[in-house]
């Protein structure tokens, strides 16, 4: 398994291009503006890809949905609790950021769905609370987490945005996320990668 990490846009929030290194077979997770860093990771891999997840719709990490979709011809998929957002262009206009519409998803996920990309298994995991949808993808064989906005490192999504939820938040991360073991990998959608384990201990608001 191959994670190009591309932060994108101006709240930089973290792409990733997640290749099967024996086929080649890619998922792109949030890409989040028309950056050409995705383009020239996708070319550097030679990777495939199959399938753009967006892990919620939030205007940072849908931006480059339409202009990916007709790039790659992969089809688009999220959780149909974050249609209304993506429908809403993510938010963009109450930030004042100028978006092309995303494209509707091809897909619309479901918890415990798994998507097979290559030799690659990712589970889609419910994790609502920064948004009513939201999602993680977890690749269990490479113990790899891609939570977009729900845990960082020492940090967590913020609730105070529409359709936001404290106790959501709250229970998708003691519930979901601390279920799994600790030396799964977090790749959150903004900042460092860190680990299930370190922040099970160490982050300020969810440790215990
Ligand atoms: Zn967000």
């Amino acid at each position: 398994m191959l994670v190009d990490i591309l932060p994108v846009g101006p709240l930089q929030a973290n792409c990733y291009l997640v290749t099967c290194a024996e086929t080649r077979a890619a998922l792109l997770i949030d890409p989040g503006w028309n950056s050409p860093a995705i383009s020239e990771a996708i070319a550097a891999r030679r990777a495939d890809v199959r399938l753009i997840v967006n892990t919620h719709a939030h205007w940072d990490h849908i931006g480059g949905n339409a202009h990916f979709v007709q790039e790659t011809g992969a089809p688009l998929a999220l959780h149909h609790g974050d249609l209304p957002l993506l429908r809403r262009k993510g938010g963009a206009e109450a930030w004042g950021v100028p978006l092309p519409p995303s494209p509707e998803p091809d897909r619309l996920l479901n918890p415990g769905d798994v998507l097979e990309i290559g030799r690659l298994r990712f589970e889609v995991l419910f994790t609502p609370g920064h948004s009513p949808g939201h999602i993680s993808l977890y690749e269990a064989a490479h113990r790899a987490l891609f939570c977009g906005d729900v845990l960082f490192q020492r940090g967590i999504g913020r609730t105070d945005l529409p359709g936001g939820d404290a106790a959501a938040l709250f229970r998708s991360i003691r519930d979901v996320l601390f279920a799994l073991p600790d030396d799964v990998t977090v790749y959150p959608g903004h900042g460092p990668a860190t680990t299930i384990g370190e922040e099970r201990v160490g982050n300020p608001w969810v440790s215990i």
